[in-house]
């Protein structure tokens, strides 16, 4: 083979460039128009295959959360979700994290992606339940999936197609990227015995769960992070749930109130998530599309990973240093709570035909997984039960 028919063998004319057009400077004139046609074509098609890696077109994104500067796995998560994408594209996306209210409130996160003011965003679906009802199963369910079925649910059941179905609307695409796994049921400044113990009890419990306990007489009191403490330090609040022992430690609970409740059945596995703009994620070049996928299920898994690591290097600390009263809700009381838990979505669902189909979805894998986890996960923690001790 001649050098030149190798190298334009082995080498996209792209690649090539001047110097395969140069190649060509001692042709006839119409010989050179058409070869340099056909080169343009060349060039053309290879752009096409791979565009960004020939036009090195790059992406400057915003990010916005609902999480606090500094928050462990949720704002640091979601600041490494950042920081992969650029890793894994070779800069062609540079995404700025803001935290929340760096840029805008918390809570306008998902509409600042929605607008178009940033290109993406993170928090969980059940602060937007004012947007439609059907949101609030992309979360967290009292009663509902844990992690390992919530991933189930998105990834291999559906689940996602649905979500993304609800966001459509509001040109939001949605990606799970982070879970809590099974949350703590949260810290009472009293014993908790039966769900008669729910009267009146002014709780800090956020959601669908939230629901649940005023359902069971309870009153909820909704807080900012930053004022839990001093209110459950002076009575203000009779309890509040929080996340799970490694951020329950940070906020200090254990000084104000004595019994540490689990398990967190009101979020069983909170799902976290971020979202782009439709139009801004349409943009990219599939192979684009592809990083920010791959990425956020790469989190989604790193988040789940660094919340069971805290979560059992914090437990022990709990229990061994600060002496904390770890107790689990009496079975009754979570019989109660889960006959409360099912009307409350029950009335969710009826909202709308949308939070009807998505309840309805849900439910049935659940059922389907719920069998499986039984003679599996469930049976499996049974058996080896007795070789944990919570003492330490
Ligand atoms: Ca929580």
């Amino acid at each position: 083979m001649k050098r030149r028919e190798f190298i334009k063998k082995s080498w996209p004319a792209a690649v090539l460039g001047a110097a395969g057009i140069a190649t060509l400077a001692g042709c006839g004139k119409e010989e050179e128009s058409t070869q340099v046609a056909a080169l343009k074509k060349e060039l053309e098609e290879c752009k096409q295959k791979a565009p960004a890696v020939i036009t090195k077109k790059t992406y400057e994104w915003k990010m916005v959360t609902t999480w606090p500067p500094n928050l462990p796995v949720l704002q640091t998560g979601t600041e490494r979700f950042a920081q992969r994408v650029k890793e894994a594209s070779g800069g062609r996306i540079n995404i700025q994290v803001f935290a929340g209210g760096e840029l805008v409130p918390p809570l306008n996160t998902f509409d600042a992606v929605s607008d178009g003011t940033v290109e993406c965003g993170s928090g969980a679906a059940y602060y937007w339940a004012g947007k439609t009802p059907a949101v609030q199963w992309f979360s967290a369910v009292p009663f509902g999936l844990n992690a390992q079925g919530n991933n189930a649910w998105f990834y291999s059941g559906g689940g996602l197609k649905l979500w993304e179905e609800v966001y459509a609307p509001f040109n939001v695409v949605p990606r799970p990227q982070g879970n809590t796994g099974v949350q703590m049921g949260g810290w009472f400044r009293k014993e908790m015995n039966t769900i008669k113990d729910f009267d009146g009890l002014k709780m800090r419990i956020p959601g669908l769960g939230g629901k649940v306990i005023a359902g069971a007489g309870g009153t909820v009191v909704l807080l900012p992070g930053g004022e839990i403490f001093t209110s459950l330090e002076r009575g203000v609040l009779d309890a509040t749930e929080w996340v799970g022992p490694m951020h329950d430690l940070r906020m200090g609970f254990y000084k104000a109130a004595p019994y540490y409740y689990y398990p967190g059945w009101h979020e069983p596995g909170t799902t976290l998530e971020v979202i782009f703009n439709k139009k801004a994620y349409e943009s990219l070049p599939k192979d684009l599309q592809a990083i920010l996928d791959a990425v956020a299920m790469e989190t989604n898994l790193w988040s789940l990973s660094e919340f069971e690591a805290g979560n059992g290097a914090a437990l022990q600390e709990l229990i061994t240093k600060h002496k904390v009263n770890l107790k689990q809700f009496p079975a009754d009381m979570m019989d109660e709570l889960r006959k409360l838990a099912k009307d409350v979505l029950e009335e969710e669902a009826n909202k709308d035909p949308m939070a009807r189909k998505v309840h309805d979805a849900f439910k049935k894998f659940k059922a389907q997984v719920g069998v499986w986890g039984t003679v599996s996960e469930n049976a499996y923690y049974n058996v080896i039960a007795d070789k944990f001790s919570l003492k330490g």
